[in-house]
């Protein structure tokens, strides 16, 4: 067992500090308590935001002609 996998998140990609945003924003969207991340630059929780991605579970199957 490897502890060591286990110790924090692995970022990747960017050595950059995490750019920080106001402290105290909740969720655009109305009658929305949603407390957003300092690290998150969206306007809207998980839950309201625009923007969404489907996921895509495995691969889109080949439509044989
Ligand atoms: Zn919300």
């Amino acid at each position: 067992m490897q502890e060591t996998a286990l110790k924090g998140r692995k970022f990747t990609g960017s050595a950059r500090a995490p750019k920080t945003y106001s402290t105290s924003r909740t969720c655009a969207s109305k009658g929305c308590d949603t407390r957003l991340s300092q690290y998150n630059k969206r306007e809207h929780c998980f839950t309201h935001a625009p923007t969404r991605y489907p996921r895509l579970r495995g691969r889109i199957a080949k439509v044989d002609a």
